[in-house]
């Protein structure tokens, strides 16, 4: 276990604003599920989104695996999450970016935006997800969701009998090519250097799979659509000899790596190797009073059922926190109680 250095602050140190029980940074479907529950606790809610809420499912064209609908486009269930979050009279500030989040000497935390403004509350649940890294070659963005994916789980079952690419060498890139030849026909690995960096537990599962072929010593330097406007081929690059060829995949699956976006956090937090912020099971981080939701946090996997999941946690957990801190001293520090009930 480590901690992170906060990077943020530059908002200065002005009065705070408004006074909120919770404030929820990041509108994607973590966000809006802790502010579905917070609001609907009666806390007062005040989500702080730096685009438009919704998160990676505005990225996403069809999702399959969220229970109860067969399949729905990202975008609905985005539009869906938020009106029920703000049915329940969570306040919603959107184009505002969260650069600082502090805690004070005298309770509670300050957040700082970018834009100049400071809102305080007794409890913040950070919902900020992360970044995946992107190839940043020509046609990766032109063809995101026509083929170019970053999460096998979401899309893996759309290339059933398909050959596809996957970049990377970590274990991600190699656990997501064992895990997609569950769908596809042949899976290229395609690795910048000689060696893979995954672990050989999963080196070995790869190997002994026939489906899958690793080409060494390459990278990927465009992607190319077809006339149906999907992918069609992977332009590849052999670093050793500069050998170019166009590999016909349908898909190309990217795992280069995933930022946290943690950043905000003044102070110490702490995070796995990777990053991810480690909370305990009411999603506290190991500041108190500051909670970490969806796929900011470290966990097994990242979905949006997982992400709605810890956001309800969250937020029942800052319920307990708020009510605790009323009938404490000044500055105190609450225990937040299990009670193994369920919220109404
Ligand atoms: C292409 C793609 C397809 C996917 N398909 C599926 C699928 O089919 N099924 C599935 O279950 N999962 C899918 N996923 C994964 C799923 O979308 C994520 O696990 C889920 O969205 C995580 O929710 P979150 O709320 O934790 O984070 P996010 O959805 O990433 O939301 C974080 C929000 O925080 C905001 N934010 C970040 N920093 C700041 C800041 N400093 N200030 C203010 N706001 C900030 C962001 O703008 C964003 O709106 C897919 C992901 C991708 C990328």
């Amino acid at each position: 276990m480590s901690t992170i250095e906060g990077t943020a602050g530059a908002a200065g140190t002005a009065a705070p604003s408004i006074e909120y029980d919770v404030i929820i940074i990041g509108a994607g479907p973590a966000g809006l599920t802790a502010a579905l529950y917070a609001g609907r606790s009666m806390l007062k809610t005040l989500v702080l989104e730096t685009g438009v809420p919704g998160g990676e499912l505005l990225k996403t064209e069809r999702i399959e695996d969220y229970p109860g609908f067969e399949h729905i486009d990202g975008w609905e269930l985005a539009q869906r999450f938020e009106s029920h979050a703000r049915k329940f009279g969570a306040e919603f500030r959107t184009g505002v970016t969260v650069t600082g989040v502090r805690k004070l000497p005298e309770g509670g935390f300050s957040a700082h935006t970018a834009e100049g403004e400071v809102f305080r509350a007794r409890t913040v649940i950070i919902t900020a997800g992360g970044t995946p890294f992107t190839l940043g070659v020509p046609g990766e963005l032109e063809y995101a969701g026509k083929g170019v994916s970053y999460c096998a789980i979401c899309d893996g079952a759309f290339f059933k009998g398909h050959t596809v690419a996957v970049v990377g060498g970590g274990d991600a890139a190699v656990e997501e090519s064992d895990f997609l030849t569950r769908y596809v026909e042949k899976v290229y690995l395609i690795h910048r250097r000689d060696e893979l960096r995954a672990s050989k537990i999963l080196q070995n599962r790869i190997f002994a799979n026939p489906k899958i072929e690793v080409i060494w010593n390459t990278v990927v330097t465009a992607i190319n659509g077809g006339p149906n406007g999907l992918v069609q081929s992977a332009r590849l690059c052999n670093v050793a000899t500069g050998e170019t060829l166009d590999l016909p995949v349908t898909g190309v699956f990217v795992f280069i790596g995933f930022r946290p976006n943690t950043g905000v956090i003044e102070g110490h937090a702490a995070h796995d190797q990777m990053g991810y912020l480690i909370t305990d099971m009411n999603m506290e981080t190991s500041i108190k009073g500051l909670f970490a939701a969806g796929d900011v946090r470290a966990q097994l996997t990242r979905q949006v059922t997982t992400a709605a999941g810890d956001g309800t946690t969250a937020a029942i957990a800052a319920e307990k926190y708020v009510t605790a801190l009323r009938t404490l001293p000044p500055a105190a520090e609450p225990e937040i109680v299990q009670t193994g009930g369920y919220a109404a």
